[in-house]
């Protein structure tokens, strides 16, 4: 992955809804900004967050804006965490053995509120592309922040029989046949 180089960003600069109030700070491998928000709300926001994302929220105002829940069940995010919550906690799924009872959970604050899952992957991942699958990084830890991302079928099922990937150069995705995405994703059970 090549690093972009974004420049220093000046005090008084308002990006979005947010003022940048201080010089930057740099904490482990990344850049940061003091920066203020309309309202009032002051964070240290990540410099390459600011550039790529400049109408990302504070905490504060995206709680705030956040989707109703008794709409969430509509998201398209929303039967990807119904499915984990189902393989990780629900004994009757028929994939329980291979994830509940490894002792695989869901995160508690997603499971208890979906927004907070929604919200987490649009930020950190992004939305679901075609044929994607959310993978564990580790894959004997938890559905938790820091341990999800996007994968193809293709490598979900390499990462499950810890066998290599063959990469092809340049390879983005492939396109995987509704049949096997199906199983995965329609997989609601009615009751936890
Ligand atoms: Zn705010």
């Amino acid at each position: 992955m090549g690093k972009k180089i974004y420049p220093e960003i000046k005090i008084g600069t308002k990006i979005g809804s947010r003022t940048v109030v201080g010089a930057e700070i740099k904490e482990s491998r990344y850049r940061f900004v003091p920066a203020v928000c309309d309202c009032g709300r002051q964070d240290n926001v990540r410099v390459d967050r600011l550039y790529r994302k400049p109408t990302l929220r504070c905490l504060n105002c995206s709680a705030q804006e956040r989707i109703p829940l008794h709409g969430v069940c509509y998201h398209p995010l929303y039967n990807i965490l119904r499915s984990a919550i189902n393989r990780c906690h629900n004994p009757l799924n028929k994939q329980y053995h291979q994830y509940g009872l490894r002792g695989i959970r869901v995160h508690s604050e997603w499971r208890a509120d979906p927004r907070a899952f929604i919200e987490y992957i649009e930020t950190h991942l992004g939305p679901r592309t075609a044929g994607h699958h959310l993978d564990r990084v580790d894959n004997n830890g938890n559905y938790e922040p820091g341990n999800v991302r996007w994968v193809t079928q293709t490598q979900n099922n390499n990462n499950r029989k810890n066998s290599r990937v063959n990469r092809i150069p340049g390879e983005k995705y492939v396109i995987v046949p509704l049949s096997m995405v199906k199983d995965e994703y329609f997989n609601k059970n009615s009751e936890e």
